[in-house]
This record gives C-alpha cells, structure tokens and sequence, in this order.
C-alpha cells in the first residue's frame, strides 16, 4: 500500500514502543501480546484492525460485545456462510461482568478477564459445564488499594485464586489489573509491581497449575511501564482509535 492509514500507524508505534520496553528489561516481545479494546471504536475501524491481523480483541460491556462480535463474524463470512472464516477473531470480556450474564458472554467469549468474586466464579464453573465448555479466566486484583474499583484485594488473591483453581470447568491462566489513573507514573509502576509479585507468589506456590502464564495490565495511558513491570497481555484501546 503507498500510503498508511492513521490506525495502521499508530499500532505500528506501539509494536515499536512495546519492542523499546521489552529491550529495556531484558524481555523478549514474543512475551507480550496486544488485545485490541474496541469498545469506542466505529465499526469500520475494527474491520480494519482485524484486516491488519490483530484478531485478539476486547470488550467491556456485555451489549457492545454482542453487537461488534455478531458484525465482524458475518464480516468475516461466519454469519451467513456455511464454511467458517479461518482468521476467526477472539474476544476478550475485560469489564466488569455480571452473574446474570454469564451465559450470553460464554456463548461469545472463552477469555474472561475481571472475575473477581467466589460467587460469579462459580457461576461460570456452573454455566460451563452446561455447555460444555472449559474457558479462560483471569482473576482481577485491585492493586492500588482504591475502594471503587473491582477486584479483589490484594490481600485475598491468593486465597480466591486457589478457590479458582479447583474449580472442573474453567482454567484460571491469571492475573489482571488496572493501574489508578493518575498521571504520577512511580504510583502506576508500584501498583503494576505489586501485581507481578502476587502472580509470581502464586507461581510460585503452584496454587494454580501449569497454566496460570498471564499477567494482564497496561493501557493506553501505561502500556510501555506494564511491559518493563512483566505484562504478558496489553488492552490498548484509545491510543490506536482516538484522535
Ligand atoms: C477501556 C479499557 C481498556 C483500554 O483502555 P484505553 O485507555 O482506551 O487503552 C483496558 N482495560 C479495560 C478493562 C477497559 O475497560
């Protein structure tokens, strides 16, 4: 193509910042992968993202996530053709979820990031063996201490997570968090260290099995300090569609 579409241009910087952090603390960028947060983004938009090849992407409402799935699957040929799309995308659930609509998201999504309790746990243990199915979840840690936001505190992680764990019809791969938002980056790298120690604990301890592997943190605002802190997924919304 002679010419770059701002999209195009943009996710190109962030590879190149996310290479910059990985060569900064010693990591390889195989380590680090990008969940695309659509949730603001025109439809359009995300046709394009997945025509660039991210086919990893995120919502955070129940609603939306319906919606943008059903439109990029007949996009893809899914919806109306007999023979599946082989670049099939995965959707992330990264936002708070409900119990009641566990079985809606479960019909679309096999990665859920921001379990937080025992009881929605459960819930998708329940709702999954229904179906059969067995997806992934990753336990959602409030690691800045602010009482508004989800997740569990730090402090009840690993104790939740080993809850998880023994649970037949879902596969805890990790932890997520979200960093406050404020713009003093030593608070930001505090609290993505705060979470990287707690999953290595857990690791550590073999509380949650082989395939607990993922530490889910970074955005558009912090992305490159959560890849020097032991990110191994991005949810990049805003930096790659606003503007
Ligand atoms: C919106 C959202 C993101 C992406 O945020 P940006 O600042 O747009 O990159 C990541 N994680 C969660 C849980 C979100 O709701």
């Amino acid at each position: 193509m002679w010419f770059m579409s701002k999209i195009s241009d943009r996710l190109r910087q962030i590879e190149e910042n996310i290479a910059a952090a990985c060569a900064r603390a010693g990591r390889d960028t195989s380590e680090v992968k990008v969940v695309v947060v659509t949730k603001t983004a025109p439809l359009a938009s995300v046709k394009e993202v997945v025509e660039l090849g991210y086919i990893e992407l995120g919502e955070n409402r129940v609603q939306r996530l319906k919606q943008v799935a059903q439109d990029i699957a007949e996009f893809l040929g899914e919806g109306n053709s007999k023979e599946k799309s082989s670049v099939g995308v995965k959707w992330h659930m990264i936002g708070h979820l409900q119990r009641n609509k566990v079985k809606q998201v479960l019909r679309i999504t096999s990665i859920i990031h921001s379990v937080d309790t025992l009881r929605l746990a459960e819930e998708i243990n329940t709702t999954s063996s229904k179906l059969g199915i067995r997806p992934d979840i990753l336990l959602q840690v409030n690691c800045s201490g602010e009482p508004q936001k989800y997740g569990v505190p730090v402090g009840a992680a690993t104790h939740l997570a080993e809850q998880f764990a023994g649970m037949e019809n879902l596969r805890l791969t990790g932890l997520m968090t979200m960093a406050p938002l404020t713009r003093d980056k030593d608070v930001v790298r505090a609290c993505f260290l705060r979470a990287k120690e707690l999953f290595e604990e857990i690791k550590l301890e073999g509380l949650a099995g082989a395939q607990f592997t993922q530490l889910s943190m970074g955005m558009s605002q912090d992305y490159e300090i959560a890849v020097e802190e032991g990110a191994t997924i991005l949810r990049i919304g805003s930096a790659i569609f606003a503007g």
